[in-house]
């Protein structure tokens, strides 16, 4: 079990300098919580697969008031379970901080589809039950058409704003806005973050994602023709084959079935990661959302390299202390 290239599992632990600075929570005196919750104030982070979002929002999170809490956005997290093969952020990692509409959610017939919508609708209350706890709801995930569902002003539940035809067309966005929101953006190298992902798929792999697929098609719902749900996560369709086929054919034919299934996980992951930076893009250009960009270029280059105390360091530096700044100034607003 391999953990050098997981982001997530970096123990801060082991460096003292870090440590400290873990254990500096920002209590909010009433007057910024009164201001919180009146402005109807909320954190967003945003960034492709990979980019290290679960790990920046525990990490802020627990630092700035003890009771914040976080709100997955990623379409394929909100369902029960799968929890490897969706990279859902494990409980010991999660510092204690509550999370919301992460794993909540059965992909059945009757329901098969959690959408934007859905995704307004629940998000929005939840929202409103963190502020009257006097708290900042975060809101973190990968999937951009739920959040531009959630806070813009008018939604058009008919019209995908992301797609293709609406490309060139920036009147399609509803530029205002529900809250008052604080964007960061988590960024790494394109190149870099494909050399990560491709690696992170052979980790998941060797820590569980094999036998929880094994699990999944054991069932006989696997069956079922509905392709929604849970049965999009990348994983699923890929290694389909390979498991409905699999007591049916000869060790050889079974490998090649096994890294065929590998090649598409890495080719369809990397393919998820620059779509949803293009629609991060297209949300910055188009409809003129004001992103903190965050460079965890070196964070994830080191976590492949080196892993431990140095990229610890670096996520420090160039990672969580610039976003601490950025929110910080953003609740003081
Ligand atoms: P959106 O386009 O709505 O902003 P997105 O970027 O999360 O959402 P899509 O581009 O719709 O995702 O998804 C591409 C493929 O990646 C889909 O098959 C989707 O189910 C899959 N996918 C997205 N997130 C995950 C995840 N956390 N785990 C596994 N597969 C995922």
């Amino acid at each position: 079990k391999k953990h050098h290239t997981s982001l997530i599992s970096l123990s801060f632990s082991k460096n003292p300098s870090s440590r400290r600075a873990h254990m500096t929570t920002h209590a909010a005196t009433p007057a910024i919580t009164t201001a919180i919750r009146r402005r109807k104030k909320i954190v967003v982070i945003m960034g492709a697969t990979g980019c290290g979002k679960s790990k920046l929002s525990v990490d802020l999170a627990s630092r700035f008031f003890p009771a914040s809490e976080i709100i997955n956005s990623d379409k394929i997290q909100v369902y029960r379970g799968l929890d490897a093969t969706t990279n859902k952020i494990p409980l010991h990692e999660r510092k204690n901080v509550r999370h919301h509409l992460l794993g909540e959610f059965d992909s059945s017939d009757s329901h098969p589809e959690f959408t934007p919508s859905d995704f307004r609708s629940s998000a929005s209350s939840v929202i409103s039950q963190i502020h009257s706890r006097r708290s900042v709801p975060f809101i973190v995930g990968g999937s951009n058409s739920f959040i531009y569902a959630l806070l813009s002003k008018k939604f058009n539940p008919e019209s995908d704003v992301f797609s293709e035809s609406n490309w060139g067309e920036d009147s399609v966005f509803c530029k205002e806005q529900r809250y008052s929101c604080c964007f960061l953006w988590v960024d790494v190298s394109l190149p870099v973050l494909n050399e990560y992902l491709v690696k992170r798929v052979d980790d998941m792999l060797e820590s569980g994602m094999f036998e929880e697929l094994a699990k999944y098609f054991e069932n006989p719902a696997s069956d079922s023709v509905s392709e929604c749900g849970l049965k999009k996560a990348i994983g699923v369709p890929e290694f389909e084959k390979y498991f409905k086929r699999f007591k049916s054919i000869d060790d050889e034919e079974r490998s090649m079935a096994y890294e065929e299934a590998v090649r598409a996980i890495k080719d369809n992951t990397c393919q998820l990661a620059k779509r949803q930076v293009g629609k991060i893009l297209r949300l910055r250009d188009a409809a003129g959302w004001d992103l903190k960009r965050v460079d965890a270029t070196e964070a994830v280059r080191a976590a492949m390299d080196c892993g431990g105390r140095k990229v610890a360091n670096i996520w420090e530096k160039q990672v969580a202390e610039p976003s601490m700044k950025i929110v910080k100034r953003f609740l003081m607003e």
